[in-house]
């Protein structure tokens, strides 16, 4: 092409955006630990709902998600006003960032955090302001209030955190959240939610409830296992829930994704039991991985993680040669999703091999 060939003018916000790197998708004989994907199958139910959906796909879906708005209304306790969907937590998330930010405001989290969060703040063209997690891997709640400035719009609260698992408890996350001034919107990111044990980590829709610039973002990828189906939500008062709506894509969320959602929230028991024997699981794993001789974090998500430093890459690739595909973030560590115990088993003989 000659050098005096037009091309689009593309917004200055995209250069250099980091790439998100969705899971690798493992050879047929591998297991997938990369993605904190729901290793079962969808139950028979929440199929047969979706399989007869199908037969109307002709049509759009509801695009006012009224069924789906109301099921969480009616599960959570909060008024179906309150309620927001979008194609996944983290279409909502750009929603919200999209109602909030822009040019010249900055976006506060914590880092390491999801890797969503930088790439979805970059292209609404706000400032990421990152503040780094605490030497035993948690939110540093103080340093992200003192970090907040008149340009500051947003701020992520990722609880329990992806990648490291360590969930923020009651009275520091309150502390935070009085510190911050009631025109900054906090969202507290529960991807996790159903997989916390711990009793002093609090639930977000409690704590959004008198406070009107917090937003709770609920996801229907991990525990109820419609990840591929991609649909969420997020519960905050009426201001932001309605800029919410206003900045969707218009019938965003699928017909499938509805139903599935529906019929997911109808089905929790079934879906629950299977959350508490993934959390057994983790129990299993991270007794299994401190009696190796790891120092592991303590995880309330259904992933765990190894900082693994300069070593992590070589961890990665021998995990794959082994059978498990694990999420490795080059220099740090490596985050390792519960799965079947069969992949869990083959993750602990590598660790195992991997400290010898
Ligand atoms: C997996 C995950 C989500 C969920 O993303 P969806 O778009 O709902 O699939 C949101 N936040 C965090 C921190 C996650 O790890």
């Amino acid at each position: 092409m000659a050098d005096d060939v037009q091309t689009p003018k593309l917004r200055e916000a995209l250069r250099g955006l980091p790439a998100y790197r969705p899971g690798k998708i493992p050879d047929a004989s591998a297991f997938k630990l990369s993605s904190n994907e729901n290793p079962y199958p969808p139950l028979p139910g929440v199929l047969e709902a979706v399989r007869e959906s199908a037969e109307n796909f002709n049509r759009y879906p509801d695009m006012g998600v009224s069924a789906l708005s109301a099921e969480i209304a009616k599960r959570f306790g909060v008024p179906v006003e309150h309620v927001a969907t979008g194609t996944g937590s983290v279409g909502v998330a750009q929603q919200l960032l999209q109602a909030t930010s822009g040019p010249g405001d900055e976006v506060i989290y914590a880092w390491r955090s999801f890797e969503a969060y930088p790439i979805i703040t970059q292209i609404s063209g706000a400032t990421s302001v990152r503040v780094p997690l605490t030497r035993d891997e948690r939110h540093d709640l103080d340093a992200m209030a003192a970090a907040v400035t008149d340009r500051t719009r947003l701020i992520f609260v990722c609880n329990p955190n992806n990648p490291t698992g360590a969930a923020i408890h009651h009275d520091e996350l309150v502390r935070f959240l009085d510190r911050v001034p009631q025109d900054v919107l906090v969202v507290l990111d529960e991807a996790y939610r159903e997989f916390v044990r711990d009793p002093g980590v609090p639930d977000g829709l409690e704590l959004y409830r008198d406070r009107p610039n917090v937003a709770v973002l609920r996801t229907f990828s991990k525990a109820y296992g419609l990840a591929g189906l991609r649909v969420g939500f997020a519960v905050a008062h009426e201001p932001v829930a309605e800029a919410l709506r206003a900045t969707a894509v218009p019938f965003g969320v699928n017909s499938l994704a509805q139903v599935a959602a529906v019929e997911s929230l109808r089905a929790e028991a079934a879906l629950f039991e299977r959350c508490e024997a993934l959390v057994q699981e983790r129990t299993r794993v991270l007794a299994a991985l401190r009696e190796q001789g790891w120092t592991v974090t303590d995880s309330q998500a259904n992933f765990v993680w190894l900082r693994l430093g300069e070593r992590t890459m070589d961890f990665a690739a021998k995990a794959e040669v082994a059978g498990v595909v694990v999420r490795p973030f080059a220099g740090e560590g490596a985050r390792i999703t519960i799965g079947e115990v069969e992949a869990n088993d083959i993750f602990l003989r590598v660790a195992s091999e991997f400290r010898d």
